[in-house]
């Protein structure tokens, strides 16, 4: 995109409209408006007060519960926020006339000299940007975090210059890009998510998050799972104009990264940095795959090797991802409640090294539960089941451990984990399922786990 030069005359102003007024909407609406935009934000639903005193203080103007289609068809440019999808009739209106609708990230990125490093995949996404974070961090770099985490990407670029964003990307922020390059990308890994928003077709959802490479150009990386057949069968038949970092737990590599002898071997050029895995802070082989994923940036932008593994072995993990919360009884006690698909889970169930009483459910996205069969048989003693509706899991996992039970709330759960859990074992909430039957939200989840806990 052309970035609109600053402060010109009102009559040469252009148009910006912004659709959502959440983060990414009020973020977009501040950097429009300090690069010399009319800036009209439209939300269809109700703004918050906090967001509406901002817009406020700098004069944009705005509507709630309305898209007025008038004052927005007159734009030159529209931002239309992650969450509105591209079905939405105004939007399709808005492309039939040849208006360019873009995401935050696009509008962001064409006001920063940054170097960007993006990061996307179904899971791992923001483990891997604050684990990145804070390896940069530690190695002095002027790091901040956007995207999907933290204040907004455009609300950072008009407060202040910054030397590096690590970017957490959604598909849908990577739906809405024109331009867009980070340096360097990472794809964690692909599993079937969010299909609703892709007329079911895991193909488009798979070129959705390629679109983090498509503007790459030679003197660019991208770091990817070469363990993931997806990923591996997409680069096949659509090639990427970056530089290739694989990274493997099963195989080992000439380039990138890979796993010998309990040691992460990382070889970029002529380079190799050998950190053991047995030291890292964080548990469980999706952990290891995060780290490997972090360290090849971090040995990308030249961060000391030392730097790099203190900081894996000293990095204080992500709240809701396979958090330890307390031991009672010796027994441990975790809260994964992000884990809100089979893949997740099943990551989280691989990561456990004792019997495991697993507290599981809630609104199913359409889960295929056949792949985590061997990790029950070997590892789970008890299922908890945590929804509104169990059946599912009840047919799936009814005939494969002694104890199975449905509970209704949070703290029914966790005292019939209790009850059940013994010396040693772990009392695991990964639930593989979103949250909205009981809960707000996966964070409303996992603090009613912690606090339910916490209570025994
Ligand atoms: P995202 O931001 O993509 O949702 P998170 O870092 O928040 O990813 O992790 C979400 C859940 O996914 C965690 O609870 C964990 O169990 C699982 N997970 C994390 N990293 C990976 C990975 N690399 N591969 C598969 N699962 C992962």
């Amino acid at each position: 995109m052309k970035p609109e030069t600053r402060n010109p005359k009102p009559e040469t102003r252009k148009r910006l409209v912004v659709l959502g007024a959440g983060e990414s909407g009020v973020g977009t609406a501040i950097l429009g408006k300090e690069k010399g935009y009319t800036v009209f934000v439209s939300d269809k639903g109700k703004i918050t007060a906090a967001y509406k005193a901002v817009l406020n203080a700098l004069d944009i103007d705005w509507e709630e519960q309305q898209h007025t289609v008038s004052k927005i068809i007159d734009a030159d440019l529209v931002m239309k926020s992650p969450g509105i999808p591209d079905t939405v009739a105004l939007v399709q209106q808005l492309k039939k006339i040849g208006i360019p609708v873009i995401s935050e990230i696009e509008f962001a990125a064409c006001y920063t000299d940054a170097v960007l490093v993006g990061i996307t995949g179904s899971n791992g996404k923001t483990t891997t940007t604050m684990l990145t974070h804070h390896l940069l961090q530690a190695g002095g770099l002027d790091v901040k975090m956007a995207g999907n985490i933290g204040d907004s990407f455009a609300k950072q670029v008009a407060q202040q210059e910054t030397a590096h964003y690590v970017l957490e990307l959604s598909s849908f922020q990577l739906d809405g890009i024109v331009d867009f390059a980070p340096h360097i990308a990472v794809l964690t890994n692909i599993t079937p998510d969010h299909l609703d928003r892709y007329e079911y077709d895991f193909n488009q959802y798979v070129a959705s998050k390629f679109r983090i490479a498509e503007n790459q150009t030679e003197a660019d990386y991208f770091i990817y799972d070469a363990d993931d057949a997806v990923i591996v069968s997409h680069l096949e038949s659509h090639p990427v104009a970056s530089q290739l970092i694989p990274f493997s737990l099963t195989k080992i590599l000439e380039k990138g990264a890979y796993i010998q002898e309990n040691n992460i071997h990382i070889t970029i050029g002529n380079t190799t940095q050998i950190m053991p895995t047995d030291t890292l802070a964080l548990e469980g082989k999706h952990n290891v795959k995060n780290a490997m994923a972090a360290s090849t940036i971090a040995q990308l932008l030249r961060i000391r090797k030392t730097t790099i593994r203190e900081s894996l072995e000293n990095f204080q993990g992500v709240e809701h991802r396979l958090e330890r919360v307390l031991k009672i009884n010796n027994v441990r006690y975790i809260n994964d409640s992000k884990a809100t698909n089979v893949n997740a889970a099943f990551y989280a169930l691989d990561a456990m090294n004792s019997p495991t009483v697993w507290i599981v459910g809630g609104v199913d996205k359409g889960n295929d539960y056949s792949e985590l069969y061997a990790l029950i048989n070997e590892k789970i003693k008890a299922i908890i089941c945590l929804g509104v509706d169990n059946t599912k899991i009840i047919n799936a996992f009814g005939n494969c451990v002694d104890h199975i039970v449905e509970t209704q709330s949070m703290k029914e759960a966790v005292k019939m984990a209790y009850r059940i859990a013994e010396r040693n074992d772990t009392v695991l909430l990964s639930p593989a399922c979103a949250s909205f039957d009981l809960f707000e939200n996966y964070e409303d989840r996992g603090r009613q786990f912690k606090e339910a806990v916490r209570e025994l």
